[in-house]
């Protein structure tokens, strides 16, 4: 899927550079990088703040900690505060609306972009009472309908925390996503579009009080080791993560540039393919000021020929994945945990139907131009 060792040999010296310089000052937790990463991610998105945590789930988990803090004076949401989210996502999403306290209620989705569809958004605010929030969900890098979602927000006064873990770098409208929601929650895990050499996180806001809590909470819930005020983590971003995502955050923009292009590539080439369907870039074709960023480029492919079209490729040395096999609602964790608002037909359809191909932004156009032959090989 992708060739993180091509990759690394294409910034070698900024990395190995920013990785010496880390064992020259030995100063490993809350390191110069870390401000440094901070205060560039924060000028690279708008933002007023922006604090690097320990991975994407933790920066979900204190963004909904620090709301919790904030609306109430309590530690955690209650279970009768419900969270729209939807249920086409990695499982962090959903665990750590549980883990705030607050009790997921999954809306489906909108299967031209698979991201929560804001009509069945309207339609559970109508049914289901005691909504604090919404956690949407960017997927594959496509941003959501924001200006919809934070519309929808304010005429209920629900805050809104974005999932930015797969859409570093995508805009809605000229803005950068994870800058338009109360909070946004990146992470950088290694495959992500900004990944490090292992786990990493960061959450942006503007608002200085959520900013203030999140700090507290990622060292301990408090402003010094011996001034404690809340229940907190031990959730730092890594020095040495750091360094290593400045020197990777000067090729994010030219990475994703490569993604969309080699997208264009698969769009022409799998066009009127049959048996299978492209991605629609929705926002991007009606506004020119949204981008997606495709951290994956999912196809659906023709019931019944996923498995095989799959192990086919897999013969050609071809990865591919399929994201997400399980949706949210479906797992034992959320079964008795979670609310489902009206029925999820959208998300159960894609969950069987979907299959991301291998996206690595430093792809030639030969390899591209291999993968479609082989798919072309199978026969629907
Ligand atoms: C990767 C991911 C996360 C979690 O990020 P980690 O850094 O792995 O903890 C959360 N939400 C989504 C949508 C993700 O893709």
């Amino acid at each position: 899927m992708l060739d993180l060792k091509r990759e690394y040999e294409y910034m070698k010296a900024d990395i190995d550079t920013a990785i010496k310089r880390c064992l020259e000052h030995q100063k490993w937790i809350l390191g110069p990088e870390v401000k440094e990463l901070e205060e560039k991610i924060a000028a690279y998105l708008s933002v007023k703040n922006c604090i690097g945590v320990s991975s994407g789930t933790d920066a979900l988990v204190l963004s909904l900690r620090a709301l919790a803090i904030k609306k109430g004076g309590q530690e955690y949401f209650d279970k009768s505060d419900k969270i729209i989210t939807t249920p086409f996502t990695f499982t962090a999403t959903g665990d750590a609306i549980l883990r705030s306290g607050a009790t997921p209620v999954f809306v489906d989705i909108d299967p031209r972009t698979y991201n929560l569809d804001a009509n069945k958004i309207l339609e559970c605010l109508n049914s289901i009472k005691n909504i604090v929030g919404i956690v949407p969900v960017h997927l594959y890098g496509q941003p959501c309908a924001m200006d919809t979602f934070m519309d929808i927000a304010g005429k209920h006064k629900l805050f809104v925390v974005e999932d930015v873990a797969q859409a570093f770098g995508a805009t809605w409208k000229g803005k950068k996503l994870g800058s338009i929601g109360a909070l946004g929650a990146f992470s950088f895990f290694p495959s992500k579009n900004l990944g490090g050499f292992g786990d990493g996180g960061m959450v942006a806001t503007n608002d200085p009080e959520l900013a203030d809590l999140v700090r507290m909470l990622l060292k301990h819930g408090g402003k010094d080791k011996y001034n404690v005020d809340h229940i907190g983590y031990n959730a730092r971003l890594d020095t040495l993560q750091a360094a290593v995502l400045l020197a990777k955050l000067k090729y994010l923009d030219e990475f994703n540039e490569k993604r969309r292009a080699i997208a264009g590539i698969y769009d022409r080439k799998l066009a009127n393919f049959s048996g299978i369907q492209t991605p629609q870039n929705v926002h991007e074709i009606t506004d020119p000021h949204s981008c997606h960023v495709y951290h994956q480029y999912t196809i659906r492919v023709q019931e019944g020929n996923r498995t095989g079209l799959q192990n086919h490729l897999k013969g050609q040395g071809i990865d591919t994945m399929i994201y997400y096999p399980t949706p949210l609602h479906k797992m034992k964790i959320f079964g008795t945990r979670s609310t489902i608002s009206g029925n999820i037909k959208e998300t159960e359809q894609a969950s069987t139907e979907v299959l991301s191909l291998p996206i690595d932004p430093l792809f030639s156009t030969a390899e591209i131009t291999y993968i479609v032959q082989k798919m072309r090989e199978y026969v629907f």
